[in-house]
Parts: C-alpha cells; structure tokens; sequence
C-alpha cells in the first residue's frame, strides 16, 4: 500500500534515535518531528540528511489501517514494547 497523504502517524508517535536536522539527539515518541510541516509533509523527503529509517519504513495495511488515528493507537502499542530504533 501507499502513504496516505497527510497522515505523519510515523512522523509522531514513532521514536527516532539517529539524528535528524534540528533534532541531533533524534526524537521521543509522541513528539512531533521538527521536519514535519503544519500540513503533515516531510520538509527532508528525499534529501539525504533524511534518517534511514524514514526511509525504510514501509506503510502496510496492519500499521497504517485506514486513518491516522488507528496508525497513532498502533505505532503508540508497538512503541511500549520496542526499544528505540536504533540506526
Ligand atoms: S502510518 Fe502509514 S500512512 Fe501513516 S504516515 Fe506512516 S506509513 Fe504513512
Ligand atoms: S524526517 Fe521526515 S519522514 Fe522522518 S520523521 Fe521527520 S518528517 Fe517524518
């Protein structure tokens, strides 16, 4: 399946330990990543300073159901269980 346009559940709940610009130390889960546009694009999509596993990431049915709210509850769950993602 695609990334649902505007959706930034991975953008948010997700935590993120390699740097990112203007974020050196990563980001904790349930912040906001400081790429993210009020409109919920990666202002980096693309450029290389976006963190692999941004890239890697890909949406499936079971993580991204059909909202962002069910993707939020499901990364929110799999964040208690998984240490941070470490690239
Ligand atoms: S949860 Fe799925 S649809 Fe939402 S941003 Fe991530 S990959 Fe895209
Ligand atoms: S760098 Fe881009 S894709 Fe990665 S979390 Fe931030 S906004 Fe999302």
């Amino acid at each position: 399946m695609e990334c649902r346009p505007g959706c930034a559940a991975c953008c948010i709940a997700v935590s993120i330990s390699s740097p990112i610009p203007g974020m050196p130390e990563g980001k904790p889960a349930g912040i906001r990543c400081i790429q993210l546009t009020p409109d919920n694009k990666c202002k980096i999509f693309g450029k290389p300073e976006r963190p692999r596993v941004c890239t890697s990431l890909m949406p499936s049915k079971e993580m991204c159901g059909n909202s962002s709210g069910h993707a939020m509850d499901y990364l929110a769950e799999l964040e208690k269980l998984t240490e941070p993602v470490q690239i």
